[in-house]
């Protein structure tokens, strides 16, 4: 099979059945790229990925049309934690998270920020930070991508300054970047809804982050309003960001080579995915 080069879009799939079936369901979906767990997200115990299924995954992501893989972290760890001792459980994870990576030469594994609970923001980002230093103290190929979040509850990384500031107390900064998620963003304030607000978000984003740090967007919309702080994902074009905004993400030139991959409710048997898939292609403007 060719590689259709771009767009590079796709879905979230399952590895239910073995981590190669993550492959088989995004060839049958359409998508040029994927994000996967590595491991069952809601579970603290890691079954380290052998090399055999390892080889499966990778010759076939090769014979495929899938050329992006991404892997998303589990939601359980809390990298900011004011408490040692829950820090300490959400680095090791991270480092098998990465391990897992490596074995499958994934190139980026996206993660949340975390929460800062009783402690405060500046304490957060530095744990945060101090985290990820720790679990990237060796020569792995993989790179970390921080997500913007939505700002729920005692969430941090709902602001670019605040992603800024983590990035910035990062010792191997050549193996950290961003991923961007429309939901977060929207449900945290940023407007990107129009050409005007699009072409202002991207010009702070670039400022505050620089957009070559970017490696992976987020393709949901959002049933919650603009800073609503909340976040709940819906299918494009069914929520309050609206289709402009998938359009221009879609038609916007710099953003080309990125992987954009949809995080929105899949329906029966992924129906959602193929519509959703179909319809982010259709709103590829001509130029
Ligand atoms: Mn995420
Ligand atoms: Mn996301
Ligand atoms: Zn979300």
């Amino acid at each position: 099979m060719t590689k259709s080069s771009y767009p590079l879009i796709g879905a979230h799939v399952s590895i239910a059945g073995g981590i190669h079936r993550a492959i088989d369901t995004g060839i049958e979906l359409g998508c040029t790229a994927i994000q996967i767990f590595t491991h069952s997200n809601r579970q603290w115990s890691f079954k380290p990925i052998q090399q055999e299924a390892a080889d499966l995954f990778i010759k076939e992501q090769k014979n495929s049309p899938i050329e992006m893989v991404v892997a998303h972290a589990t939601y359980l760890m809390n990298l900011a934690s004011p408490n040692s001792a829950s820090r300490l459980k959400a680095i090791l994870m991270l480092e098998m998270e990465l391990q897992a990576c490596e074995i499958l030469k994934i190139p980026y594994l996206v993660i949340h920020p975390g929460s800062h609970l009783e402690s405060d923001m500046k304490d957060a980002l530095y744990n945060c930070a101090q985290s990820i230093n720790v679990a990237l103290d060796n020569d792995g190929a993989t790179k970390i991508l921080i997500e913007n979040m939505a700002g729920q509850g005692s969430v941090i990384g709902s602001s670019l300054e605040q992603l800024s500031e983590i990035y910035r107390q990062i010792h191997h900064k050549d193996r950290v970047g961003f991923c961007f998620d429309t939901c977060h963003a929207f449900a945290a304030g940023y407007d990107f809804t129009t050409s005007t607000t699009y072409e202002n978000f991207w010009k702070h984003f670039d400022s505050v982050l620089g957009i070559e740090k970017l490696h992976c967007i987020h393709m949901n919309d959002s049933i919650k309003p603009l800073n609503a702080r909340v976040d709940r994902h819906t299918n494009i074009g069914e929520g309050k960001i609206g289709l402009e905004a998938f359009s221009l993400l879609m038609s916007d030139e710099q953003l080309k080579h990125i992987p954009k991959i949809l995080e929105t409710p899949k329906g029966d048997e992924l129906e959602n995915d193929r519509i959703n898939i179909r319809l982010l292609k259709s709103l590829i403007k001509k130029q």
